[in-house]
């Protein structure tokens, strides 16, 4: 088993180029924003459990999340190549990521740290649309759909994420610093960490990642 990391902020990008990634890389893409949603979607325990931390902007419990990433790690096989978006969040969340690699033999090979200011992320967060359907990515301005409010793949309704809005945005940003920044020590501290600048176009962004995960 072999693991990618995007680091980075609310905002960064990590969602929108880790399509790009899992497509030129064939790393499976996991972000466990996403895997969260699902389970809300779908009404089960997890779900319940995380929607008041995740209405806050606030971080779910790491218990809950290593429950969702172990659950997803054995979908991926031993041999699964896993690109993570979102996770790890906390120092607890990375050392229990080495060990279950390490159970399998595995290890994180890449973390990437998109870096971008903070006025560049509340920007993108503010103008960020989804679609209901299928989960992609839109930005008002940046990355507008060919026709307002309606997603180009899949035909599906967008709409703003409940957490991205102004003030919950803002509590998400000091989140990061607060609980997830740390990680770039970190990673820097086991020579994993190569540092993207991520406030450009989103094509730059993905050939610089895609560059270094093909180099090995
Ligand atoms: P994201 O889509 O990655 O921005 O995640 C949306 C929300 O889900 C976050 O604001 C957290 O409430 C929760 N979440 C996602 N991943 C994690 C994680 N690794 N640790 C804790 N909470 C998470």
């Amino acid at each position: 088993m072999d693991a990618i990391i995007l680091l980075g902020a609310p905002g960064a990008g990590k969602g929108t180029v880790a399509g790009a990634v899992e497509r030129e890389t064939g790393y499976a893409h996991v972000s466990t924003g996403d895997l969260l949603r699902a389970a809300l979607k779908a009404g089960t325990p997890v779900g319940l459990q995380a929607k008041a931390y995740m209405d806050a902007g606030e971080l779910v419990p790491d218990d809950v999340i290593l429950g969702i990433v172990r659950e997803r790690l054995e979908t991926a096989g031993p041999d699964g190549r896993v690109l993570f978006d979102g996770f790890p969040r906390t120092t607890v969340q990375a050392e229990q990521l080495a060990a279950v690699l390490a159970e399998q033999g595995g290890q994180v090979s890449h973390v990437f740290l998109l870096d971008v200011p903070e006025a560049v992320l509340i920007d993108r967060l503010a103008g960020r649309r989804v679609c209901r359907a299928c989960g992609a990515v839109y930005h008002v301005r940046n990355i507008p759909p060919r026709v307002a409010g309606i997603c180009d793949r899949c035909g599906g309704e967008l709409f703003q994420r409940p957490d991205d809005t102004e003030e919950t945005v803002r509590n998400r940003l000091v989140v990061y610093e607060q609980q997830t920044a740390s990680l770039i020590e970190f990673y820097d501290a086991r020579g994993l960490l190569v540092r993207i600048p991520a406030a450009g176009e989103r094509s730059a962004t993905e050939a610089a990642i895609v560059a270094q995960v093909t180099a090995g």
